[in-house]
């Protein structure tokens, strides 16, 4: 199996010398509950660059993979899995990282959604808007990240359910994209007035926070909430590669002031996985969700669309074809 490792501590933005691939020898013989697979997409996720990994262990991930052989009941031969194996070819394991099979895939997206919209970013998207920010028809719900992977499905899932959404991200041609899938307003964080493009996005107020990114413009997104509003903190990437602690002051503040419900959630505790994606995917099968994915190809370039995917180049989920 071709394996990535880290070859070098992260300082600030990953480097392309910061990864190594290796060579690591695994056997085909299998035990009982042993499956034998081989990676098809890697999906490129921000937690790899936060997550403790010392020098000389392999990165963390999720890819598609399909069952080479498998004595595992649950992930047959020839079976397609989503699978948090890593940045790995050929993977022996009895299961354990397995999330679901996607054997069932709809027809009209390409195979790379089951690491976008029908992996962990669709999943974390549909969990933590559902579970923790409990939209009702009528309701503004704001999301930053608004053109990642898991931004980009928040926002046509709050559309389905009749709110008014609103969101930010990083290019004209990002805001473009959102408005293209639903989103009623939308503004460039890098070039915008924070505090008057969420005036304009959200006259009535904010009710429901989906916070990809923390950091500054949380605190914005913060001072326009409505009272009892809840905010699920998905994830902060706006820090992940900054060298100096990013924490607004003002945030607890508004919290108590406006009586806040804020929880952060991690989609690995939520236990029916596969119940997401089965409605995932009839939502895409219906036309009533779109994915895009930036794609890119081959194993040898998995680090540097993961460092381009950090600096913002993706449009919806960030994925390697090998
Ligand atoms: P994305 O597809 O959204 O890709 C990352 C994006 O982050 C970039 O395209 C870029 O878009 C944006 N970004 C980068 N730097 C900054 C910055 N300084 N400020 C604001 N935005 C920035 O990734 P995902 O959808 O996979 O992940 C989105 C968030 O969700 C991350 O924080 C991630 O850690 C979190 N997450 C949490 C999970 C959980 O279980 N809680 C599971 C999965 C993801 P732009 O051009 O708009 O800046």
């Amino acid at each position: 199996s071709k394996v990535y490792v880290k070859a070098a501590e992260f300082v600030g933005f990953p480097k392309l010398s910061d990864f190594e691939i290796i060579e690591q020898e695994v056997s085909e013989d299998l035990q009982d509950g042993e499956l034998l697979t081989e990676a098809i997409c890697v999906g490129l996720d921000p937690y790899t660059r936060f997550w403790k990994t010392d020098i000389g262990e392999e990165f963390i991930g999720f890819q598609l993979a399909k069952v080479l052989k498998s004595k595992n009941a649950e992930y047959p031969e020839g079976s397609l899995v989503l699978q948090q194996t890593g940045w790995r070819t050929i993977t022996k394991s009895k299961g354990e990282q397995a999330w679901y099979t996607c054997d069932d895939l709809p027809k009209n997206v390409p195979q790379s959604s089951a690491v976008g919209v029908l992996g962990m970013a669709g999943v974390t998207a549909h969990y933590g808007l559902i579970n923790f920010c409990e939209p009702k028809k009528g309701e503004t719900v704001m999301v930053t990240g608004a053109a990642g992977a898991v931004g980009s499905i928040v926002g046509q899932i709050a559309k389905i359910l009749g709110c008014r959404v609103i969101g930010c991200c990083g290019s004209d041609e990002k805001v473009e994209y959102v408005k293209s899938i639903g989103f009623d307003a939308a503004f460039n964080y890098k070039t915008s007035d924070w505090d008057k493009a969420l005036t304009e996005a959200a006259p009535d107020g904010i009710d429901c926070y989906f916070d990809n990114v923390g950091g500054k413009i949380s605190s914005a997104v913060m001072s326009k909430m409505n009272l009892n509003g809840r905010v699920a903190v998905c994830g902060s990437i706006s820090s992940y590669n900054s060298t100096e602690p990013d924490m607004a002051p003002s945030f607890q503040f508004l919290c108590v002031v406006k009586c806040l419900r804020i929880t952060g959630f991690q989609a690995f505790n939520l236990v029916d996985k596969k119940s997401a994606y089965l409605k995932l995917k009839t939502w895409l099968e219906e036309g009533r969700i779109t994915t895009k994915e930036t794609v890119t190809n081959g194993f040898e370039n998995i680090p540097q669309a993961f460092i381009d995917m950090l600096k913002g180049s993706n449009i919806g989920k960030a994925a390697v074809i090998l």
